[in-house]
């Protein structure tokens, strides 16, 4: 094949141009336009949340989280380190540490080793949980839900009532992922916890180019989002401002692209469901091959597709990556372990096993939602006769 297949990538064949083009005309650019409330709104109303305030970017998003949570440089926060490193930056933007947590065969954060860690090593004095190593309060944790699945967010939330943690979710990979069964039933990822965010980054499930959105349903964590969003202006005539804020907004462009692309997200659900589908159905007959599966109990929006090389196939990750270059077809490795990152070094983590298993194994393959079948067959094809590439 001459094609170049990339691993994720934008789809922007429906009214994004449209929008756009009106925004230009009516020379709405900035913060202050029509769509961005519109965008804020409709993604509320999907994801079935009391609201939505938007932001420049998933990272920013969590930063305002964090801040809006009350986290501060005083405090520890539970973190994911198998994921990528803007779910864990802000937690040191505000000053404050985390500590790594493994994950499970979800890839999200393990909560049976969250348990342990919160019943064994920390100690739970007049309503805070203490971490008993530095004595600091453990305030918050972030749970991110990689690659669009779920993590166990019925036993999460069990400990952090247990612990009186704050629930950050990261559900920036995860849009349109919501519980089919359990007590979330119809609950989206990013709306089960105190606070989640979604991020609109060109590579994921529905882009604005660069852009984010939090969502909560407790309206005064939504209000004072708004207000750190806005530069914390308190009055629009004479500019009063009462705490330090951000210029975080998302601007009037990128609303008008998500919207386009909002009203395509279930389309481009079903378009990843089938690509799964057809590479599970090939993949299946493979010796050493499995595709990473999504929770049973979960309507997953397939955002990335997990291929784990065991060691009975030929290639191992690298090679693989490797051949599948060779080939035309772009994939990657997970992510490099957080807690392995020098900025990181210093900081706790707690028997991480797992996560180096599936670092050294997954290996993520093209999943755009403008993939074709052809494209998939392909890939599968390549799948089966392996050469390695010196
Ligand atoms: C993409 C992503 C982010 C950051 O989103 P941006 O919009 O790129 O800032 C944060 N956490 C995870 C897990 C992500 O995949």
């Amino acid at each position: 094949m001459d094609k170049f297949i990339p691993l994720s990538v934008p789809n922007l064949k429906g009214n994004e141009l449209a929008y756009v083009t009106n925004a230009v005309e009516t020379e709405w650019v900035s913060t202050g336009g029509p769509y961005v409330n519109e965008f804020e709104d409709k993604v509320a109303t999907y994801v079935k949340a009391k609201g939505a305030v938007s932001c420049q970017n998933g990272t920013s998003g969590l930063h305002i989280a964090l801040r809006v949570c009350d986290v501060t440089k005083e405090d520890e926060v539970i973190v994911p380190t198998l994921t990528f490193i803007a779910a864990v930056n802000p937690v040191k933007y505000i000053g404050a540490e985390p500590i790594f947590m493994d994950c499970d065969d979800t890839l999200a954060m393990d909560a049976d080793k969250l348990s342990d860690f919160c019943h064994n090593k920390c100690s739970f004095i007049q309503g805070k949980l203490i971490n008993n190593n530095t004595k600091k309060h453990i305030k918050a944790v972030v749970v991110v839900h990689v690659f669009g699945n779920m993590a166990d967010m019925e036993r999460i939330m069990e400990l952090a009532d247990e612990f009186n943690l704050v629930v950050i979710e990261d559900a920036t990979e995860a849009m349109g992922t919501y519980y089919m069964k359990g007590n979330y039933k119809g609950k989206h990822a990013g709306t089960i916890g105190t606070i989640g965010v979604y991020s609109f980054n060109g590579n994921k499930i529905i882009t604005t180019g660069g852009g984010g959105m939090i969502v909560s349903n407790d309206k005064e964590l939504l209000r004072r989002a708004k207000h750190l969003t806005t530069q914390a202006k308190s009055d629009e005539l004479y500019y009063t401002h009462d705490e330090i804020g951000y210029n975080y907004r998302m601007t009037n462009l990128q609303a008008a692209l998500g919207l386009a692309q909002l009203e395509q997200l279930e389309r481009f659900i079903e378009v990843k469901k089938d690509n799964y589908d057809l590479y599970q159905e090939g993949i299946k007959s493979l010796k050493g091959l499995r595709l990473l599966k999504f929770r049973e109990d979960i309507r997953p929006n397939y955002w990335f597709y997990g291929l784990y090389c065991d060691n009975e196939y030929p290639l191992d990750r690298d090679d693989m990556i490797h051949y599948l270059s060779k080939k035309k077809i772009q994939s990657r490795p997970i992510w490099g372990l957080i807690n392995e990152q020098r900025p990181y070094l210093a900081n706790e983590a707690y028997k991480i096993e797992k996560a180096k298993v599936y670092l050294e194994h997954v290996v993520n393959i093209p999943c755009s939602s403008n993939l074709t079948k052809e494209d998939v067959l392909y890939v599968l094809e390549c799948l089966k006769k392996p050469t390695r590439i010196n």
